[in-house]
């Protein structure tokens, strides 16, 4: 999907969907304009993830014509930005700092800087500074109701946290593995999927 692309939810979903309140997204619709019709869309593509945008632009008239609810967000700055790239030690280097047995931190306020052991003979170099990353979390059941059949957000793009805290990737998998059962237990039942 490139950038442009969208999820399919306009008046046809409104023919279309089992459950008349509710908007149906019948797939993806990408930057050159074609569709691909999907029984489910999954958005995993992360904290910068325009489900939000899609609302607005493609399927925010139902909030109008029908009172379908709008996707609910809470976000909040936490007032860092975090940076880290893993490096592999180089062969015939020591191998002092993979044997190191924790991080090596400095801290100069403003800017904390951390060097971590990882596994495979790799270390990570992250910084800590001022920025404006933030907490978000997104509800796609509003009021006990779904804002869209077909439409599974997980992740990153559902919910996103502290990178220091090192939580994310955990979150991911479990929403990953959330929705994949979801689809394995009523796969023809978009309403209960949702839910
Ligand atoms: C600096 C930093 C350090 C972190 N450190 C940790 C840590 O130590 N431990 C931890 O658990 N978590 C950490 N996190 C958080 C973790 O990286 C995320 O929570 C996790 O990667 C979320 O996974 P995701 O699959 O939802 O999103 P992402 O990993 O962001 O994957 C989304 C993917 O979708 C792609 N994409 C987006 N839009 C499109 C499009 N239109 N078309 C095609 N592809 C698209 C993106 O290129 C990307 O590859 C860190 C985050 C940051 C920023």
């Amino acid at each position: 999907m490139e950038s442009g692309a969208g999820a399919v939810a306009d008046e046809s979903g409104a023919v279309q969907s089992p459950h008349p309140e509710v908007p149906l997204v019948r797939g993806v619709r990408l930057a050159d304009g074609s569709e691909l019709e999907a029984d489910a869309l999954v958005d995993a593509s992360g904290r910068r993830s325009n489900v939000p945008g899609w609302w607005q632009a493609t399927i925010g008239w139902w909030q109008a014509t029908i009172g379908a609810h709008a996707p609910w967000e809470e976000s909040t700055p936490i007032g860092v930005v975090y940076y880290g790239r893993h490096f592999a030690v180089r062969t015939g280097a020591p191998e002092a700092l993979v044997a190191a047995p924790g991080p090596a931190r400095v801290n100069l306020g403003y800017l904390r800087c951390t060097l971590r052991p990882t596994d495979n003979r790799t270390f990570i170099v992250s910084f800590t500074a001022m920025g404006q990353l933030r907490n978000t979390w997104r509800r796609f059941v509003v009021n006990g109701a779904p804002v869209a059949l077909g439409l599974h957000v997980v992740g990153d793009a559902v919910c996103h946290t502290n990178p220091s805290h090192a939580k994310g990737a955990s979150l991911a998998f479990a929403h990953a593995v959330a929705v994949a059962d979801a689809l394995d237990a009523v796969p023809h039942d978009p309403m209960r999927r949702a839910l």
